[in-house]
């Protein structure tokens, strides 16, 4: 099958390697006899519901943030259009803030987001920096850990009922205080998870890629043939050991 993917802003927002997350899913994909289709959605890009099996955003600093949120946020009702219609999308730390519903700046500044999760970030005094490990809430995938590397100012306060991507067992999470991390939407979701992020996760790149297969198909997502990955595995426990050793405490 070939896999249709829509990178959003691809030049402002790719920062701690995020665009490595592509080429993981590029490896993965292959690695089952399909191809992924990259195309580039920036300023002014028109974005069609249904165009993309998958749509990827990284991370940026606020200024990067701040150039592509008029935009980014244009492109709200296309975007929850598409994941309506069961296009699966991952969206990282400023992506995953900018697809909310907006974002208060330190000097107070309103960046509108998206709105196709249900939340809101304010950037706080201090920055929540280090190592990360979750425990999944997904009930596709119950309990399976997620490690990665966090650095952000803004703190993402959760819809009441709206649903986090895990609870964290070491670091900081959405906002420091409530335990969980990132926010689930159907097939999307959203994470505050640097690194890049899929790397040390494979479940997590092969359930995204099952939901773009299933978008491609109209078919039901069906779990994919498992991989070696003892590389990666190897590399999840490096990343969950330092996380649980020294997460979500302010550097010394
Ligand atoms: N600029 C945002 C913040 O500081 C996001 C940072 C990021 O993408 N790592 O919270």
């Amino acid at each position: 099958m070939i896999i249709r993917v829509g990178h959003l802003y691809p030049e402002y927002l790719n920062i701690y390697a995020d665009r490595g997350n592509i080429a993981v899913f590029e490896r993965r994909a292959a690695a089952r006899g399909h191809e992924l289709r990259v195309a580039p959605v920036s300023i002014g890009t028109p974005l069609e519901p249904g165009s993309h099996d998958l749509v990827y955003v990284g991370g940026g600093q606020d200024r990067e943030q701040a150039m592509i949120a008029p935009d980014l946020a244009g492109h709200g009702e296309a975007l929850r259009d598409a994941v309506a219609g069961g296009a699966a999308l991952l969206a990282v730390c400023g992506g995953y803030q900018l697809l909310g519903r907006g974002y208060r700046g330190r000097d107070g500044s309103w960046l509108a987001g998206a709105a196709l999760f249900p939340h809101e970030t304010y950037a706080g005094e201090t920055r929540m920096i280090g190592d990360v490990l979750l425990e999944s809430t997904l009930a596709e995938e119950p309990a399976r850990t997620i490690a990665g590397f966090e650095n952000h100012a803004g703190r993402t306060v959760l819809d009441p009922g709206a649903e986090p991507l895990g609870r964290v067992v070491s670091g900081y999470g959405n906002d420091g205080t409530s335990g969980y991390e990132g926010c689930r939407v159907g097939r999307a979701l959203g994470t505050y998870l640097h690194g890049p992020l899929l790397p040390r996760n494979p479940w997590l790149a092969d359930l995204l890629l099952s939901w773009a297969l299933a978008h491609a198909t109209g078919d039901e997502p069906e779990p994919l043939e498992q991989l070696a990955d003892e590389l990666e595995h190897e590399a999840h426990l490096v990343a969950a050991a330092r996380a649980r050793e020294r997460g979500g405490r302010p550097a010394r």
